[in-house]
């Protein structure tokens, strides 16, 4: 089943007399339960994909359908309900809310849609299942990088996503909260069925996915699967490196 598919997907800045196609034309189909990561270099577009896949930003010109619905022509409204409900969003810098605690934060995104009796519970089972439920009531100033950035991962499935998109989620992290964080996003998306996409320049968190897109001046030069042939040249590295190609590496 596929989940996301877009069609010659472009986003057009203007600056002045001057124009970026930060997404120039891209084409990209997600199936229902991918685990997959985007790379290339700083400025390729990665973060301008991942918002149009989100609803977070509107294409310039192209055709986005999120789970057989097309978002095109949606409504501010309709778009922010498409984000609410089937999109849930990890950031580099965590996002969190300062003044509130672990729990708080997991609840946050309830507050904007119907009402859930059940949240609370809901929200302790998700930091249960990041590992953080020692951590409930503690604010974000108190908790390690690595907890922070679980945190917001709870916080992104409390409304039941269908995809979990993660711009560079292991950005502000050492590697070894990194690849425990990987572990964490693994066992999600095989024991919950989750779409996973998630942006990184870090051939180690991308070779730890099933499928790499790599993007260079907003277009795809690159979509391997690990199955592939061309998978460890589309991470971007020469050599042969095994331990990039154990889906189990990181545990
Ligand atoms: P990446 O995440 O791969 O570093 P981005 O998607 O952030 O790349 O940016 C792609 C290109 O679009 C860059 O040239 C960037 O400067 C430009 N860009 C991104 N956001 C904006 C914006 N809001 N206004 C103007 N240009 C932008
Ligand atoms: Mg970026």
């Amino acid at each position: 089943m596929t989940i996301l598919r877009a069609k010659d997907l472009t986003k057009v800045y203007r600056r002045g007399s001057s124009e970026v196609r930060a997404v120039d034309g891209i084409s990209l189909t997600v199936a229902a339960g991918e685990f997959m990561a985007i790379m290339g270099r700083s400025g390729s577009g990665k973060t301008t994909l991942l918002d149009l896949l989100g609803c977070l930003l509107r294409p310039t010109s192209g055709a986005l359908e999120i789970d057989g619905r097309t978002v095109i022509g949606a409504s501010d409204g309709q778009l922010a309900t498409i984000r609410r409900e089937r999109i849930g969003f990890v950031f580099q810098e965590f996002n969190l809310m300062p003044t509130l605690t672990a729990i708080e934060n997991v609840m946050l995104p309830l507050r904007y849609g119907p009402r859930r009796p059940r949240g609370r519970t809901d929200a302790r089972a998700l930091l249960e299942l990041v590992g953080l439920a020692h951590r409930e009531s503690h604010r974000p100033t108190e908790l390690s990088g690595g907890e922070q950035q679980r945190v917001a991962i709870a916080r992104a499935l409390v409304n039941q996503p269908a995809v979990i998109l993660a711009d560079e989620p292991t950005g502000e992290l050492d590697s070894a909260t990194s690849e425990r964080l990987m572990a964490t996003l693994r066992d999600l998306n095989r024991n919950r069925g989750l779409t996973i996409i998630i942006v990184t320049h870090d051939a180690a968190i991308a070779g730890a996915t099933d499928r790499v897109v790599r993007l260079s001046d907003g277009r795809v030069t690159a979509d391997a699967r690990r199955d592939d042939e061309d998978f460890v040249r589309a991470l971007g590295t020469d050599v042969t490196a095994p331990a990039l190609l154990d889906p189990v590496g990181f545990r």
